[in-house]
């Protein structure tokens, strides 16, 4: 109560925005993830890895926009692409030039993909890899793990949360990798596809093992499944993802996020023999349209930010600076039931201690020190998602993070009789 009345009183012009907002938006956002009580933190400006609430406070931006934000708020060479692409005209309902240098970039960097499509975001990615992968094996079912997360449409999570998930769906735990290839099996002939993040992004940043992986992999070429990586987040953890540093390829994989510069993207790509059912030259292919898919400013920004920004060393010092980060946190709360899971720069905070290999449900007393956690370090000047995940971007510098590290110790310090 103290750190929600602290919070209240120093942001008036976010509650009468979220006040305002409730009169026509249910609970007064149009994205479910950006709402927290008592109201979410209105932002009026970012510049690089900072932001300017609407009362005027400043943050370090450690979220980075849910992993979309890579590039920072005011990247010149991406802001300029768009700039530009936008003077040429905006959208002009033809196939353009830049779309096929972006797909040649991605396919030439992801080790599963030969052909690529692209969407306006990782949710429409998603559904329509798992089309594809319908279409082409003539198999109607489905598998999602436990807690995984595939985007806002098709919320595959759980068995509660599946209501608008139109085709026979089934569910494995994650990084059970014996009961998870048991259950593949015992599906063949009726499983199309297994769809999985190869780290739980937003269930937590939990990594799966390898050895979880490779049974899925095994598991599909077995029984002729399609093994979907939901790479939406993961891609940035080496220049071909996750998939590339577990050296595990999957049949399908799906990005989105970062990957036009921080405008609305999604794609979905893999092996040339699926991705032909989708070829127009063959007959009786599978529709994909989408007046957006190819807009002129995400595919300008994606060249820029694939092609020239985000590739060798660039990958590498964000990953190696990430695993700093999260070192360093996790020495700050060292023998406490505190940690920091993730891989390279993307991190979460869980409120227990031992392995976290998948998602689990909090006691009270975790739930609580996570949402002090979140409103201390908004305090302090770093803002995170409400659930404790930050996503480092580009313009995040080791001082910021030792600034960051910081203020976790005083966290510890000052919360330590709640633990
Ligand atoms: N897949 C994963 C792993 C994600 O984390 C997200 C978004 O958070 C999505 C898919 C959905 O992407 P979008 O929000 O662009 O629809």
């Amino acid at each position: 109560a103290d750190a929600h009345a602290r919070y209240s009183a120093a942001r008036p012009k976010s509650a009468e925005i979220h006040t305002r907002a409730r009169e026509h938006l249910p609970g007064g956002n149009t994205r479910s993830v950006l709402f927290y009580t008592p109201f979410p933190t209105a932002m009026a400006r970012g510049e690089g890895a900072r932001l300017w609430d609407v009362d005027g406070r400043e943050y370090t931006d450690l979220l980075g926009e849910y992993t979309a934000g890579l590039f920072g708020h005011s990247e010149k060479r991406i802001l300029d692409a768009v700039k530009m692409a936008l003077d040429n005209g905006i959208n002009l309902a033809s196939v353009g030039v830049a779309e096929g240098q972006l797909a040649a970039i991605l396919c030439g960097r992801f080790p599963s993909l030969d052909m690529v499509r692209f969407t306006n975001s990782g949710t429409e990615a998603n559904m329509m890899a798992l089309a594809g992968a319908r279409g082409f094996t003539g198999l109607s079912d489905v598998m999602v793990a436990r807690g995984g997360y595939h985007g806002g449409v098709m919320t595959f999570g759980s068995e509660k949360n599946a209501v608008n998930v139109p085709l026979p769906l089934h569910f494995m735990d994650y990084n059970d990798a014996e009961g998870a290839a048991a259950s593949i099996r015992a599906l063949k002939g009726r499983l199309g596809a297994v769809l999985v993040e190869p780290m739980l992004g937003s269930g937590g940043c939990i990594p799966a093992s390898r050895a979880f992986l490779a049974a899925l992999r095994e598991a599909c070429t077995e029984t002729g499944a399609l093994l979907i990586f939901d790479e939406v987040m993961t891609s940035r953890h080496s220049e071909g993802g996750l998939q590339k540093l577990h050296g595990i390829t999957p049949d399908l994989t799906t990005l989105g996020k970062y990957v036009a510069g921080g405008m609305s993207f999604g794609a979905f790509g893999g092996r040339a023999d699926i991705m032909g059912v989708f070829d127009g030259h063959k007959p009786g292919t599978l529709p994909h349209a989408g007046t957006f898919n190819n807009n002129v400013w995400s595919m300008a920004a994606g060249n820029v930010a694939m092609g020239e920004i985000f590739k060798g060393e660039a990958v590498t010092a964000l990953h190696a600076r990430g695993e700093k980060l999260r070192a360093a946190l996790n020495a700050a709360c060292a023998g406490l039931p505190m940690q920091f899971t993730g891989i390279g720069s993307m991190m979460c905070v869980h409120f227990r201690s031992g392995d976290i290999i998948r998602p689990y449900k909090a006691e009270p007393s975790e739930e609580k020190l996570r949402e002090l956690f979140f409103f201390d370090m908004l305090e302090a000047g770093f803002y995170l998602a409400r659930r404790g995940m930050a996503a480092l971007s580009l313009p995040v510098t080791d001082e910021d993070c030792e600034r960051f590290a910081s203020a976790v110790t005083e966290f510890v310090a000052l919360r330590r009789p709640l633990f």
